[in-house]
């Protein structure tokens, strides 16, 4: 069978840029493994993590929040076993959808393996036997990621687990010790917090989410710290031993003690790794670069020509949105158009609560490159909305030019925060200013009104409500 694209991957990146490709009037082939669509992000990543985020902040809510609103209920009780088969039926329902999609835009979907044959051709394979060979003009791989560990840690997937497991664990950890401050340690390491377990996160950096905003890092260990969770920043993991019952993890903190920790679970979450095993890109001729992601250009064309290449398995931020403007960009630039992605406005956000948001630059950044900046800072606690729902930590901080007064970046922290930043990232495609953003009229009481004020912050030093 012959097709205008085949796309190896059905992720956010590969599914995506099958409907947009079919929307333009290409015959699309789409390739997964797994017998279920969506890749990562719908299977073992967004979707479940933040089913079980939504699910613990409820138990978190109605033990520790519902007193101060007056309300009493028994003694909250958690069935765990319901609340990891809602996430799945949420999964199902939300990787469904992908198979409906695919059905609406006539797009063929092979279950199996695929792999390179040469740079047209593709063979997928299923349990190790060769079902088909596809031809395509175009292929785009959207292969992913997978999670990434330490050379000295064995991941044995029962103590000592990556995210994928964390997602299914069949109970609550009394101790989880998280290995890695990023996002996913956090947001998973927030699931079990919330739900009773005891969480040490252990960061070699000095900061928890190290390539954020440091002020947004300050805050949100200071909040999590609040809800309980502990932190041994600057430490070097050395050494993790699963111990049957439980596992001991050996580092080292700065002064270059050693110091040991112990749990019954230990949660590796030291970022992800781009994924091309089983691809046989050496017989398209697709190169990878330095860092073992597919090497490509602004186009992201790979070393031949036909061959594109998007999302996990590229360059650039390992976030699903990211991989989603990416298929869209190469399916449109197939069908003869000229898109375009600003990498610098692509939102990053922690699922934590309170949430954590950003787009643009931080302010180490705009020093580093001697940019003249100036900053907006307004607190959550001041707003009525805030106070009304008792979600009072956090703020929004807005960094402008100095000269020209345009919005360089938002950081927020603070409940919503995830929804809220499209604001600023809407507002900096359009390069408002500072004060465009100060001088246009915001719902009250909104946590919105928050940016409205740290944006006038940064443009006339004088925020009304602070
Ligand atoms: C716990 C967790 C939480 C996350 N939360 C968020 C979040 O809230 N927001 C966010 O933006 N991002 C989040 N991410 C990251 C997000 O999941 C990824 O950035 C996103 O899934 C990348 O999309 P992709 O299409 O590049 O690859 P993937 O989603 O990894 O999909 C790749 C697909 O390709 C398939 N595949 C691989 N090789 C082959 C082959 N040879 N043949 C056929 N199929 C193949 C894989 O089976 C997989 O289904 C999270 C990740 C994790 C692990």
């Amino acid at each position: 069978m012959k097709y205008d694209i085949i796309v190896i991957g059905s992720g956010p990146g590969g599914y995506i840029a099958a409907v947009r490709a079919s929307q333009l009037g290409k015959k699309v082939a789409i390739i997964e493994k797994y017998a279920t669509l969506g890749g990562t992000c719908l299977n073992v990543g967004c979707i479940p993590s933040k089913a079980l985020l939504d699910s613990s902040h409820h138990y978190y809510d109605a033990v520790n929040h519902f007193d101060t609103h007056g309300i009493s209920v028994e003694k909250p009780t958690i069935d765990f076993e319901k609340m990891v088969a809602r996430k799945a039926t949420i999964v199902e329902q939300t990787t469904g959808g992908i198979q409906y999609l695919m059905d609406k835009n006539k797009i063929d979907v092979f279950e199996g393996l695929g792999s390179f044959v040469d740079a047209t051709h593709v063979k997928i394979t299923k349990k190790g036997i060769i079902e088909e060979t596809i031809e395509g003009v175009n292929i785009i791989i959207a292969t992913g990621s997978k999670p990434a560990t330490l050379p000295f840690i064995s991941l044995d997937k029962k103590r000592v687990i990556t995210s994928t497991e964390a997602l299914k664990l069949k109970e609550i950890p009394k101790h989880l010790l998280v290995i890695g401050g990023g996002v996913i340690g956090l947001e998973l390491g927030s699931v079990y917090k919330r739900l009773g377990a005891d969480v040490t996160v252990i960061e070699y950096a000095p900061k928890i989410t190290p390539t954020m905003d440091a002020d947004v890092s300050k805050e949100l260990q200071k909040v999590l710290k609040k809800q309980g969770m502990k932190f041994a920043t600057s430490h070097g993991v050395s050494a993790v031993t699963n111990n049957g019952d439980d596992v001991t993890v050996t580092a080292t903190d700065k002064k270059g003690r050693e110091i040991t920790f112990t749990g019954d679970y230990c949660l590796v979450a030291v970022g992800r790794k781009p994924y091309t095993d089983g691809l046989a890109l050496e017989n398209a001729g697709v190169v990878l670069n330095d860092r073992k992601q597919i090497e490509t250009n602004a186009h992201l064309q790979t070393s031949t020509a036909n061959i594109y290449a998007i999302g996990d398995v590229v360059a650039g931020a390992m976030l699903a949105h990211k991989a989603e403007e990416e298929g869209v960009v190469v399916a449109e630039y197939l069908a003869g158009q000229k898109p375009h992605i600003d990498y610098n406005l692509i939102p990053g956000v922690v699922y934590t609560w309170p949430e954590v948001a950003a787009v643009g630059k931080t302010e180490q950044e705009l020093k580093d490159a001697g940019v003249a900046y100036k900053a907006g800072k307004f607190s959550m606690r001041a707003l009525g909305r805030s106070r009304a729902s008792g979600d009072l930590d956090g703020f929004v901080k807005v960094l402008a030019d100095e000269k020209t007064d345009e919005i360089l970046g938002v950081h927020i922290v603070g409940a919503r925060a995830a929804d809220l930043i499209m604001e600023a990232a809407v507002a900096m495609e359009f390069r408002a200013s500072a004060e465009d953003l100060a001088r246009i009229c915001h719902g009250h009481p909104t946590y919105s009104e928050a940016i409205k004020e740290a944006a006038k912050g940064a443009w006339d030093g004088k925020p009304l409500n602070a």
